[in-house]
């Protein structure tokens, strides 16, 4: 036995994606939704946790599920990594979500007292910027609550589907209505959260949506007499000056298109960002545009950070962005969304993306449909 010790890292690291393929399963078991409803039966201090740059449906999601805890009289916190855009601000309860980058040592005491951490919206804590060794460190229970693929096997419980499932907020619907069985707690606050998690990582019903179930939690939600209309203005709507210049300079300067491979690509340098005095949030849904041509497959957009060049993928049909992230720039997410990092400099990192096509060509250029 002892001549293995030094090979079990390396033995565990194999074995590990046998271990995620079994775990999503994609639907909670019923011993589990015991044993949630066996804990919540006894007031709980639970911390919500979701992911780095968190987004409509991570936000969306913990609010929804804040709310819930609180209407059972549970005390619930959020804590996200960092701050979260300005659009999602009017959001009932935005103002008391922790931000792990300028209350850190408030976030390491929510975790050191909660009895449940619920983990939403992602699926491995290398998600979660600087909470990632709170969450390592803690044996703390832990739900998680996503709609990813390939969930990492160290949550306690995982409701995990990201097939039939467009958003998070989705299976908080779920989670709530079926399998607390508590479909009367959803009103109207829990509704205009969980609405807005759907319409942005669906692109407001337009993909990612297929299936009958989205449009029964939407028709629930709609039920709860939120303004969907205004929901969408407070959401889209919200524009500064500069953003909409950014957008435009990225169309008529910074979109490359590789007619060749049916890809198309944009990126920003620093200094691009700093003369439409970027803010966060300020390049979000731009990657789509790269996508909204009629013969592009592919497309992917590179900003410049501090530290590295941060890219999201997009794709139609069934080129898998989520493995080419994977495999290629320490990332991933979904088939036809996902995002990853380069530490290269911007020119070295569009010519490995550029020589990579090369390597896709075949696939890019199949018909799909
Ligand atoms: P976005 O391009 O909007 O940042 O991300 C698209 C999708 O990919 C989101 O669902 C997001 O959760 C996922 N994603 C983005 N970046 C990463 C990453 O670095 N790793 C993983 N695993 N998923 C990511
Ligand atoms: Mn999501």
């Amino acid at each position: 036995m002892n001549f293995i010790l030094p090979f079990l890292p390396l033995i565990k690291r194999i074995m590990l994606p046998l271990h995620i393929i079994n775990q999503n399963k994609g639907t909670l078991k019923t011993e589990d939704i015991l044993e949630i409803k066996r804990r919540l039966a006894t007031q709980q201090r639970i911390a919500i946790v979701i992911h780095y740059n968190p987004d409509g449906d991570a936000i969306g999601s913990a609010l929804a599920l804040k709310m819930f805890f609180q209407q059972k009289g549970h005390q619930a916190d959020i804590l996200s990594p960092n701050n979260f855009p300005t659009y999602l601000s009017w959001m009932p309860q935005s103002e008391t979500i922790y931000i792990a980058t300028q209350q850190f040592d408030t976030c390491q005491k929510i975790i050191e007292l909660a009895d449940m951490i619920f983990c939403l919206d992602f699926n491995a804590f290398n998600r979660i910027g600087v909470l990632e060794n709170l969450l390592t460190d803690t044996k703390k229970f832990k739900v998680l609550i996503d709609h990813h693929i390939d969930p990492m096997p160290y949550f306690d419980i995982s409701y995990s589907n990201s097939e039939q499932t467009s958003s998070t907020c989705e299976l908080v619907y779920r989670f709530i209505a079926d399998k607390m069985q508590e479909p009367e707690a959803i009103n109207k606050a829990i509704a205009e959260c969980l609405y807005v998690g759907i319409i942005t990582d669906t692109g407001s019903l337009s993909y990612s949506c297929n299936h009958p179930s989205t449009y029964s939690v939407v028709s629930a939600l709609v039920a709860q007499q939120i303004d969907c209309e205004q929901i969408h203005r407070l959401v889209y709507d919200t524009f500064s000056e500069s953003r909409i210049r950014l957008l435009g300079y990225c169309l008529s300067n910074r979109l490359h298109i590789r007619e060749e491979y049916a890809t198309s690509f944009i990126f920003l340098t620093q200094k691009d960002l700093n003369t439409f005095h970027y803010q966060q949030g300020d390049t979000e849904g731009i990657v789509n545009y790269g996508l909204s041509i009629k013969t592009i497959r592919f497309t992917a957009f590179f900003t410049e950070r501090d530290d590295r060049i941060r890219i999201s993928f997009r794709s139609k049909g069934n080129f898998d962005v989520n493995r080419f992230a994977r495999q290629h720039f320490n990332g991933g997410g979904h088939k036809n969304a996902s995002g990853g990092n380069s530490y290269d400099d911007m020119v070295t990192t569009i010519a490995k993306f550029e020589a990579l096509l090369k390597r896709y060509q075949q696939e890019l250029l199949t018909p799909w449909d």
